[in-house]
């Protein structure tokens, strides 16, 4: 074990600030990345804060992660030394049970081991995040990113690209289909930007008047704000699909409202409070209301390469990592365009 510098809390209300960690020495199949960039994804947030319960302290979050690879195993196939990897929000799982053959590893019956905040199953203790200079994992773990990518833009495809990607996949969205995205930011811009790419007509639905521009310029067709009642009544059982990324408590039922016949609401955001639902919106005209985590490792490859191939990258403000806290502040007011990314080489 090494120490690695890093940025961690120690309890749910003390602000993010400098602490040293231990990384594992390189095994065979791992792989040591310098860490450049690191996303801010709103679950770092949610889980510093302790609001889904259950957080360990301290901990240092982060899992949008783009480095270069310092030292490779004798058993690594996949990397050698100065090659660019990306690391998204898991670093280990049983690799054996059905989940994960199926290569939903996300959802691995013995426990995926996600790459902050979980119990480390090759190293002791609690797995410790990207707001580091340094994270060694399972090359099995981590994914190769195109060449032609800015590697800042690149490192939210690790959460927010995947997170939107997957569902959008699963749900075969694709050309003549209606598609609509619930919150306009890390994870929203992106289900944008990539509904846009699979051929579908995109609405995006807002609370923030000042990014009206924006949404367009990123693709989408239409833009409503969705305080407004009447401009919603207007897309009455009109969609096939609807992405939800919002963050916070809000009433999911006047969105089940605008799906059409067997039209899909698929929730990614995950708001710590329940929401209520109104089930007759689900019985009349039959619609589906599901979930989707992140996505396994090789859809998350499949997603890198797509993004390559279509030159798809976040629309990023970099930051040092002495703003980390302002910058929390900011994402609660829903104040950013459209991904924090932390350029690492700020923590020094
Ligand atoms: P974000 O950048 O903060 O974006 C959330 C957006 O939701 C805001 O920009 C805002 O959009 C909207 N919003 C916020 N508060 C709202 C409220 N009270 N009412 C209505 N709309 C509101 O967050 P993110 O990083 O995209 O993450 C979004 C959620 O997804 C988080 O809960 C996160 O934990 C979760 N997440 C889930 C997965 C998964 O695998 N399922 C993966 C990553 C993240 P407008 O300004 O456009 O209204
Ligand atoms: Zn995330
Ligand atoms: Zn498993």
């Amino acid at each position: 074990m090494f120490n690695a510098k890093a940025y961690a809390a120690q309890n749910e209300k003390s602000p993010l600030a400098p602490f040293t960690i231990q990384r594992r020495e390189p095994r065979d199949t791992d792989i040591q990345i310098q860490i450049l960039f690191c996303g801010v994804c709103h679950s770092d947030l949610h889980i510093v804060r302790n609001e889904w319960g259950e957080t360990k302290y301290p901990i240092v979050p982060g899992h949008e992660i783009v480095g270069r690879v310092v030292k490779a195993g004798k058993g690594v196939k996949k990397f050698k030394e100065g090659d660019i990897a990306g690391v998204g929000p898991m670093c280990d799982s049983c690799r054996d049970c059905e989940n994960c053959k199926n290569g939903v590893e996300q959802h691995c019956l013995n426990g995926t081991t996600f790459t902050f905040g979980s119990d480390d199953k090759i190293s002791g203790g609690i797995t410790q995040g990207g707001y580091s200079e340094t994270i060694t994992v399972d090359e099995n773990f981590a994914v190769r990113v195109p060449k032609n990518l800015d590697l800042a833009g690149a490192a939210p495809l690790l959460c927010a690209g995947i997170t939107t990607y997957s569902p959008l996949r699963f749900h075969k969205i694709g050309k003549s289909q209606k598609v609509g995205v619930i919150g306009l930011g890390g994870l929203g811009h992106m289900g944008v930007k990539l509904a846009k790419a699979f051929g579908a007509r995109v609405v995006v639905f807002t609370t923030s008047q000042n990014k009206i521009q924006d949404a367009k310029r990123l693709g989408a067709d239409e833009v409503v704000i969705s305080k407004n009642a009447d401009e919603m009544k207007k897309h009455a059982k009109s969609f096939h699909f609807l992405l939800d990324t919002v963050s916070a408590k809000h009433d999911i039922n006047s969105y089940l409202q605008l799906l059409k016949l067997d039209g899909v609401l698929t929730h990614v955001g995950l708001p710590p409070e329940d929401l209520s639902i109104d089930v007759g919106n689900l019985i009349a005209p039959r619609r589906h209301l599901t979930g989707s985590l992140i996505g396994g490792m090789a859809e998350t490859q499949e997603m890198l390469n797509f993004c390559g191939e279509h030159e798809i990258v976040a629309d990023i403000e970099k930051i040092s990592i002495q703003k980390i806290n302002e910058a929390y502040e900011r994402l609660l007011k829903s104040d950013v365009k459209y991904r924090f990314v932390i350029d690492m080489a700020s923590l020094k």
